[in-house]
């Protein structure tokens, strides 16, 4: 297997894609300080699987990617892909399909690296191995880098025999027998983890045979458990429906006595309906005789009222009367006097009349006396007279005033004869 080409992006100084072409014949690389000798070595170093960042110059392995400049900014991926020549095919089995073998290694920072052989992605340890097959690797002595002379002369013999055992071609059956023993070891953990897991298992077995066993129980229980069940729901459905069955027998007949009352109800109803026509006369009687009793105790207020005011009439009446009984009286006596007067005065001419036939002056003196006598009688008979008809007068008004009262008071009698009546009848 013969190295052809190395490609880096990004990877320290190499911003750009930069192809590096290791041709036969190939002895060294010169060039000045700092222009990225070393960056080269380590760069094949870093694709052949080198985990140390200190190896590589830096304090952790994100440091290989290109950290910028002050006119150009950092980057976050940095790509080393290494190219084989394999047409000899002496790459491990599952590598050996292509003449070409182009190894990548890509780092993301912060996010770790990965490995691809021909764009299928590969683990570290495969990478290594590839590498370790073929007397080559980070570590290899096959890579002299600076200051690795020196370190070959001052080496241990242990070390020294990791070199001879590369120069031999048996690096890669170490790595493999190295690797051999750590799967052996994790197998014999693994086996001892198994033997414990076992152990769990069979106690698990035990528990869960119990638990079969348990089940089983369970099983047959609950079986008898609800057959015996089925046994009572079936004895309660047999109940039930011969309790129900009764139940319907009980409803038809109360559906008879319903029906029973509910023509009952309809002739009650009917025979309402009748009463309330039969009475509808009666209510209009009724009625009737309530307005008339109405009517009537309307008059008989009207009627007592009136016959306060007659009785207050009569009362006046009386009073007059009495006082025209008083005024008769002096009348009469007036009347009486006067009567007197003028027979005195008759008298007095008579005797003049006699005692003066011839004597002139007597007998104008009693023709004077007989015409004041007789102005006296007329004057108090025209009093009298007036006193009479004033009298008469005032008795027409007593009698009418009584009959007035006597047929108020009969009025009164009457409509209360109809109020009790009228009272009895409501
Ligand atoms: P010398 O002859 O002195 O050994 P050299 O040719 O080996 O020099 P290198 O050490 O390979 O040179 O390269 C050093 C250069 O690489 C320096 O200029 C350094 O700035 C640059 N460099 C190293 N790491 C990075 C990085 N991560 N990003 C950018 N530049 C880097
Ligand atoms: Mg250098």
């Amino acid at each position: 297997m013969q190295f052809t080409k190395l490609r880096l992006t990004g990877f320290k100084s190499f911003v750009e894609p930069t192809e590096f072409l290791i041709e036969p014949g190939l002895t060294g690389i010169v060039g000045p300080n700092g222009c990225g000798k070393s960056n080269l070595v380590e760069a094949l170093q870093w694709v052949m699987g080198e985990t140390s960042a200190r190896r590589l110059r830096g304090g952790e392995m994100d440091d290989v990617i290109f950290g910028g400049t002050t006119t150009r900014p950092a980057r976050n991926i940095a790509t080393v892909t290494l190219s084989l020549d394999n047409r000899d095919r002496t790459a491990p089995a599952h590598l050996n399909d292509h003449d070409e073998l182009e190894i990548e290694r890509r780092i993301d920072r912060d996010r770790g690296s990965t490995y691809r052989v021909n764009s299928r992605e590969q683990r570290a340890r495969d990478v290594q191995l590839l590498f370790a097959d073929a007397a080559s690797g980070a570590q290899s002595t096959a890579l002299i880098g600076q200051g690795r002379i020196g370190w070959l002369i001052n080496a241990k013999p242990a070390e020294r025999r990791t070199l001879l055992e590369e120069a031999a071609g048996i690096g890669g059956l170490q790595a493999r027998r190295h690797e051999a023993e750590l799967r052996l070891s994790a197998t014999e953990t693994n086996l001892t983890r198994l033997e414990d897991v076992a152990a769990t298992l069979s106690q698990q077995i035990d528990r869960l045979k119990r638990q079969v066993k348990q089940a089983e129980r369970y099983r047959t229980l609950s079986e008898g458990y609800r057959r015996a069940e089925a046994l009572v729901l079936q004895r309660h459905l047999v109940t039930r429906t011969e309790e129900l069955e009764a139940a319907i027998k009980r409803m038809h007949a109360a559906e008879a006595v319903v029906e029973a009352a509910a023509a009952a109800a309809d002739v009650a109803m009917a025979e309402r309906l009748r009463c309330a026509e039969a009475l509808a006369p009666a209510r209009s009687v009724v009625d009737e005789a309530n307005r008339r009793l109405d009517r009537l105790s309307s008059d008989f207020q009207t009627v007592t009222a009136e016959e306060r005011a007659i009785a207050q009439q009569i009362r006046d009446l009386r009073q007059r009367i009495i006082q025209i009984d008083q005024d008769i009286g002096r009348e009469s006596a007036l009347l009486a006097q006067a009567m007197a007067a003028r027979a005195r005065l008759e008298e007095e001419r008579d005797r003049l009349e006699q005692q003066g036939v011839g004597d002139l002056e007597a007998q104008e003196r009693a023709a004077m006396l007989s015409q004041e006598a007789g102005e006296a009688v007329r004057a108090a008979d025209a009093e009298l007279n007036l006193s009479t008809a004033r009298v008469a007068q005032l008795q027409a008004e007593r009698s009418a005033v009584l009959r007035r009262v006597a047929g108020i008071e009969e009025r009164r009698a009457r409509l209360r004869r109809q109020q009790t009546d009228a009272e009895l009848r409501t």
